[in-house]
């Protein structure tokens, strides 16, 4: 990093700058190059001017580059640009989502403790804890996402943090952040929320009184599927312990993926409106429809979570579900007649993706778990892309007609 900050250097606080501005300028420091774009720094090493300086660097006297798996310019954009945009003290940037989420639990937890997790989590999550947290002594217990006295049952002497995710995947729910944070704080607990479906351009679960914030980068902050990331967010104090964790454990994220996130960021909040525009569009359209059973997606008056996501969420995102009338082979036939749409698992891409939970990402379930967690045989998750909204209409309309 050189000294040529002039303008380069955002003064957020001072300025008071917009969620675009934050999104396409801060975090930026250019080098004597003077490039307007942010630069890759493809290196895994730094060099030091001289056996003193190695020494004052490695010490920590000085400050300044070692090596890629402690700093990396490019990596550090990043970090400071989601941090400002989640309105946190610091950042943290993983390999994955998953290893965002790991490493926080790692920093902040020891063996004896205990977590209270949404039922409605991302399947990965739920397993993460059931086949390698508790093999390490720390507990989990899971409740209901939209349920605040499952929540404070579920709570022990030993709980450490809540996590959840609002909205889920894929029915749409709707938690109260600011509930769940005092009720967690009263506990002397984190919440800990993972942001990915909203991303800070439509949530800021900080600003609703949350501790850290994890992201899976690879959906919405990519926003293009072309790659795997993950960030941690909150206080300087956790994000130091993050680190610690990073640096020693190794899941740090790669300059290229960061650079990519970079420039992604810059249409963040467009792309983030466009989603939920056409979601919304296709929302109301499918709601219309006969053969469909039930629409789930905040943005619609008649879903339970819509007044509070109306509070608490600037826009209702792009993910929705809904159940077409009949059982697991009308919703194949459904999904097999689509044209356009990409059958996959994956979402929060410019291509719409449709998928079939029950047999794809929430397939590992038990039957008993995937009726508490709503996931029916003729469910189908749509995450709305970036097409024009007709076209996609028209797609899922040769599946109703499959039907
Ligand atoms: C995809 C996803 C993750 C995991 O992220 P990866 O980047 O695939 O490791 C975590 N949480 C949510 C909500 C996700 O959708």
């Amino acid at each position: 990093m050189t000294d040529n900050k002039r303008k380069d250097f955002i003064e957020e606080n001072e300025l008071n700058l917009g969620l675009d501005t934050l999104a396409i300028r801060s975090g930026i420091s250019r080098t004597h190059e003077g490039e307007h774009c942010e630069p890759i720094f493809t290196t895994s090493s730094y060099v030091f001017e001289s056996a003193e300086q190695a020494a004052a660097r490695f010490s920590g006297d000085e400050e300044g580059n070692v090596y890629s798996r402690y700093t990396n310019p490019t990596v550090r954009t990043f970090e400071d640009r989601i941090a400002a945009l989640e309105g946190a003290e610091a950042a943290v940037a993983t390999a994955s989502g998953m290893s965002a989420i790991l490493s926080t639990f790692l920093a902040l937890l020891q063996a004896g403790d205990h977590v209270v997790c949404s039922r409605s989590v991302f399947g990965t999550t739920t397993m993460l804890f059931t086949k390698y947290l508790q093999k390490f002594g720390i507990g989990v217990s899971f409740v209901s996402l939209t349920d605040v006295s499952g929540w404070e049952q579920a709570i022990n002497s030993k709980t450490k943090c809540l996590f959840l995710e609002t909205p889920s995947n894929p029915l749409c729910e709707v938690a109260d952040i600011a509930q769940l944070s005092e009720l967690a704080h009263a506990n002397d607990c984190l919440l800990i929320v993972d942001n990915c479906f909203c991303t800070p351009a439509l949530q800021r679960p900080l600003d609703l009184g949350a501790d850290i914030v994890v992201h899976s980068a690879t959906k919405y902050l990519d926003g293009q599927g072309r790659c795997l990331g993950g960030v941690v967010v909150g206080g300087a104090e956790h994000m130091d312990q993050v680190l610690g964790f990073i640096r020693t454990c190794g899941p740090t994220l790669s300059p290229f993926n960061a650079w990519i996130f970079l420039k992604s960021l810059e249409t963040l909040n467009l792309r983030m409106q466009a989603h939920s525009v056409n979601a919304l569009e296709v929302a109301w359209w499918l709601n219309e429809q006969p053969q469909i059973e039930k629409v789930y997606y905040c943005g619609l008056p008649t879903h339970e979570g819509h007044t509070l996501a109306r509070e608490q969420q600037k826009h209702f995102g792009g993910v929705l579900s809904f159940k077409v009338k009949g059982k697991r082979e009308d919703a194949w036939s459904f999904i097999n007649a689509t044209r356009i749409l990409s059958i996959t698992a994956n979402l929060g891409d410019a291509k719409t993706t449709i998928v079939h939970p029950a047999t794809t990402t929430h397939g590992r379930l038990s039957d008993e778990e995937k009726q508490q967690a709503g996931i029916s045989d003729n469910l189908i998750r749509v995450a709305v892309g970036l097409e024009t909204a007709k076209d996609i209409i028209d797609d899922l309309d040769r599946g109703i007609h499959a039907l």
